[in-house]
C-alpha cells in the first residue's frame, strides 16, 4: 500500500510537494486542505480532494502524513503542534532561532497523541544544516561558511514592497565571488557581512513616484540591506513579469579544516545546491522525509525529530540490499 500524503495549506511549497509526491510511486496524495474557499483553489491531481482545513480531523486514520506548507512567520508555529495531535506531520519551519521552541511544542504533542513529526525540513534549515554537521563532526579544527544565492529572497523582496511608491519588486542574494574564492582556496578569512554577499533589487515604481528617495530607502533599510552593497534598478512590470518571475535559489555551505600532528594538512568540503525552484526542490526534501515519518510511526516511534535525527536510509524508497549493492 502506498504512503497516504495529505498537504495543508497550497502556496508554491504545497504545489511543489504535489509535484514531488507525484515523482514517487510509493507515496499518493490524498487530500489537499487550504483556509481558503475550497472551491476557488484549483489542484493537478484528479483523483485527490481538496477540503476545508476545518474537515482536517476527519481524516485522521485516513492519511500517513500530513505536510505543512503554510509560513514559518504565523502559520506554523500554530499548525505544525495543531495537527500533530492527529496525524505524523512534516514541516519546513525555517525561522532558525525559534526552531528549539517549536521542536518542544512539536514533540509535545506528537508524544502526547502517539504521532512522529519531522521540522525543518528544507535545504535551509535542511540539506544544509546535515552537510554543516557532518563536516564539523569529520573536521573539529576547522571553519564553517555558508553563502546563499544567487537567489530571490522572498523577506527582501516584501520589505521592498511595502516602501510607499514601489509596486511589484525583486531581490536577489548574490554571494561574493572573491570571498568563495578564498574560501575553497582554504585560506580561512574572517569574512563580515558585507564581505561575503551583495544584494541585488529590481524595482517597478507607481505613477509619479521618486527613484532617488526609494532607491535611498531600500539601501539604509535596517537589517535588511544596510549592512550589504545594495544595487537598485527601475524596470518595467513586463521586464519584471518577463525576467524575473521565478523563484531560483542555492547556496554553498563549506568547512575547511586542518588534520595532521602538526595541522599541516588542509581539506575543503564543499556542498553546493543551484535550484531552479526553490519551493519545488524544498518540497522534494520533505517528500523524501514524509516516507521517514511513516516508517518511523509504523516502527512505533513518537514525538519531534529534526533532520540530524533521521538515518539516511530511512529516506530511501530502496531496500537497505539495494543501497549495499548499488549506492556504498
Ligand atoms: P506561500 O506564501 O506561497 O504560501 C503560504 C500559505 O499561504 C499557503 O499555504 C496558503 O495557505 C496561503 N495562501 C493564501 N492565499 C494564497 C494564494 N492566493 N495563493 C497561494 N497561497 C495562498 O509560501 P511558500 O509556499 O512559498 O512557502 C511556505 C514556507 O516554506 C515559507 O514560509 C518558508 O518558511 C518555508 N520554506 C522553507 C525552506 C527550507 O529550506 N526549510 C525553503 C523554502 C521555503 P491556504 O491554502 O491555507 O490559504
Amino acid at each position: 500500500m502506498s504512503i497516504r500524503i495529505g498537504i495543508l495549506g497550497y502556496g508554491n511549497l504545497g504545489r511543489g510537494v504535489e509535484c514531488a509526491v507525484r515523482q514517487n510511486p510509493d507515496m499518493e496524495l490524498s487530500a489537499v486542505f487550504t483556509r481558503r474557499d475550497p472551491a476557488q483553489v484549483s489542484i493537478l491531481t484528479k483523483e485527490a480532494a481538496v477540503c476545508r482545513v476545518s474537515e482536517a480531523e476527519k481524516w485522521k486514520g485516513k492519511i500517513d502524513v500530513m505536510i505543512l506548507c503554510g509560513g514559518s512567520a504565523t502559520d506554523l508555529p500554530q499548525q505544525t503542534p495543531q495537527y500533530a495531535r492527529y496525524f505524523n506531520v512534516v514541516d519546513s519551519f525555517d525561522t532558525h532561532a525559534r526552531i528549539p521552541e517549536h521542536f518542544a511544542n512539536v514533540d509535545q504533542a506528537a508524544k502526547e497523541n502517539g504521532t512522529l513529526g519531522i521540522i525543518s525540513v528544507g535545504w535551509d534549515p535542511g540539506m544544509f544544516s546535515l552537510n554543516r554537521m557532518y563536516a564539523n563532526a569529520i573536521l573539529p579544527e576547522g571553519k564553517d561558511y555558508t553563502f546563499w544565492g544567487k537567489g530571490v529572497s522572498q523577506g527582501h523582496s516584501d520589505a521592498i514592497r511595502r516602501i510607499a511608491g514601489v509596486k511589484n519588486a525583486k531581490q536577489y542574494t548574490i554571494p561574493v565571488e572573491h570571498a568563495l574564492e578564498a574560501v575553497r582556496a582554504g585560506e580561512n578569512p574572517a569574512l563580515t557581512t558585507r564581505q561575503k554577499h551583495t544584494r541585488e533589487c529590481f524595482v517597478v515604481l507607481e505613477e509619479g513616484a521618486d527613484p532617488a528617495k526609494i532607491e535611498e530607502e531600500i539601501k539604509t533599510m535596517p537589517n535588511y540591506f544596510a549592512d550589504y552593497d545594495t544595487t537598485v534598478h527601475f524596470i518595467s512590470e513586463e521586464e519584471l513579469l518577463k525576467n524575473h518571475s521565478g523563484i531560483p535559489h542555492g547556496g554553498f555551505v563549506i568547512r575547511s579544516g586542518k588534520t595532521g600532528w602538526e595541522q599541516e594538512n588542509s581539506h575543503v568540503v564543499e556542498y553546493s545546491l543551484k535550484l531552479d525552484s526553490n519551493p519545488e526542490f524544498t518540497a522534494s526534501v520533505i517528500a523524501a522525509y514524509a516516507r521517514a515519518a511513516y516508517r518511523l510511526s509504523q516502527e512505533g516511534q513518537t514525538g519531534c525529530r529534526t533532520v540530524f535525527d533521521i538515518a539516511p536510509a530511512y529516506l530511501s524508497p530502496k531496500s537497505g540490499e539495494e543501497l549495499r549493492k548499488h549506492l556504498l
